[in-house]
């Protein structure tokens, strides 16, 4: 078991505390996906549950409890994930049943007479309901239990949740480490460059991208808000595409590609708004284009609700198209 190289230290801090009998009954793995974090857990839960742990607070993938949590049979690991709905499809938020059901779990005694260990995966989709009885649960803590939630989005935790957690934040590592780990996963040379990019610096988003088709769409979408912008696509149009298929990725690589636009514009100055990533024919100030950006985001969270997609990404696009100060005045602010 290896962990990717930005995990390391977080790690090793956690094996300290772990030798020194202070873990925290709750831990919160905080940072967007792409990060490490499941595996991260897993080895955690691994480590805690394994009867000869190893030097470098690794499992030993040997004994007993090792072979059943591979199994996926230890009594002693719980693992809340999104349940199946009856109709055989995902559930898209962790509920109040999950959260009972656990708690009368926990209070149980190890079967094995070690820990007991929960993994709550998302964290970040219990419900209201679901999260006011998993508090109960954090403040009432049954010796000998850990319980571990992670999230890609720990801002949409309830702020009484995150207070009971020990929090472990997730960032992105510095670039050359990225593409060292990158190289080591096969994809180096500018492919690398350009996913580590459009990942905004996150390696896992990267390799993810490089291997599929992403790229490809993030393309697209640079080029529907150039034309947008040149006033040669229509907004209802694009909305209309957007909307239909991979929104969520779309809406990302806009909000991202009109970020690094601001950015490339806030270092080279307003004559580069022809330059940066979206190459602009009619110029969006700095003000603007970080107001799309938050307005983008915003989109995007409406839409993993029951909104029509159609119409919010219609709103967004027509800004974007407004934001665009007319013609004439790029040209003589150019020349
Ligand atoms: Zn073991």
């Amino acid at each position: 078991m290896t962990l990717a190289p930005w995990n390391v230290d977080a790690w090793s801090s956690l094996g300290e505390r772990r030798r020194r009998d202070a873990l925290p009954h709750a831990i919160l793995l905080a940072g967007p996906a792409g990060l490490g974090k499941r595996e991260f857990a897993d080895a955690f839960a691994r480590a805690l549950l394994c009867e000869s742990i190893r030097a470098d607070g690794f499992a030993c993938a040997t004994c007993r409890a090792c072979k059943l949590v591979a199994a996926g049979t230890h009594p002693d690991l719980v693992r809340v994930n999104f349940e199946l709905r009856d109709d055989g499809k995902s559930r898209t938020e962790l509920t109040i049943d999950q959260m009972r059901a656990l708690s009368e779990r926990l209070a149980l005694t190890a079967q094995f007479g070690g820990a007991q260990v929960a993994l709550i995966d998302p964290a970040d989709a219990m419900n209201h309901a679901a999260s006011n009885a998993l508090l109960k649960t954090l403040e009432e803590p049954t010796a000998g239990t850990i319980i571990v939630l992670i999230a890609d989005y720990p801002a949409r935790l309830s702020a009484t949740i995150r207070s009971r957690c020990q929090r472990i934040e997730f960032r992105v590592p510095d670039g050359r480490l990225a593409l060292q780990w990158l190289a080591a996963q096969g994809i180096g040379g500018k492919q690398a460059a350009d996913a580590l990019n459009a990942g905004d610096g996150n390696p896992g988003l990267a390799l993810a991208w490089a291997q599929g088709e992403a790229l490809k769409l993030r393309g697209e979408v640079a080029q529907d808000l150039r034309e947008l912008n040149a006033g040669v696509a229509a907004a209802f149009e694009v909305a209309q595409r957007w909307s239909r298929e991979e929104s969520d990725l779309r809406l990302r690589f806009a909000a991202s590609l009109v970020q690094q636009q601001g950015r490339a514009q806030a270092q080279g100055g307003a004559r580069l708004s022809a330059g940066g990533p979206l190459a602009l024919t009619r110029a969006v100030d700095l003000v603007k284009l970080t107001s799309w950006f938050d307005r983008a985001n915003r989109t995007r969270d409406l839409l993993r609700g029951p909104i029509r997609s159609e119409l919010a990404m219609l709103e967004l696009l027509a800004t974007w198209v407004m934001a665009a100060t007319p013609n004439r005045d790029v040209q003589q602010r150019s020349t």
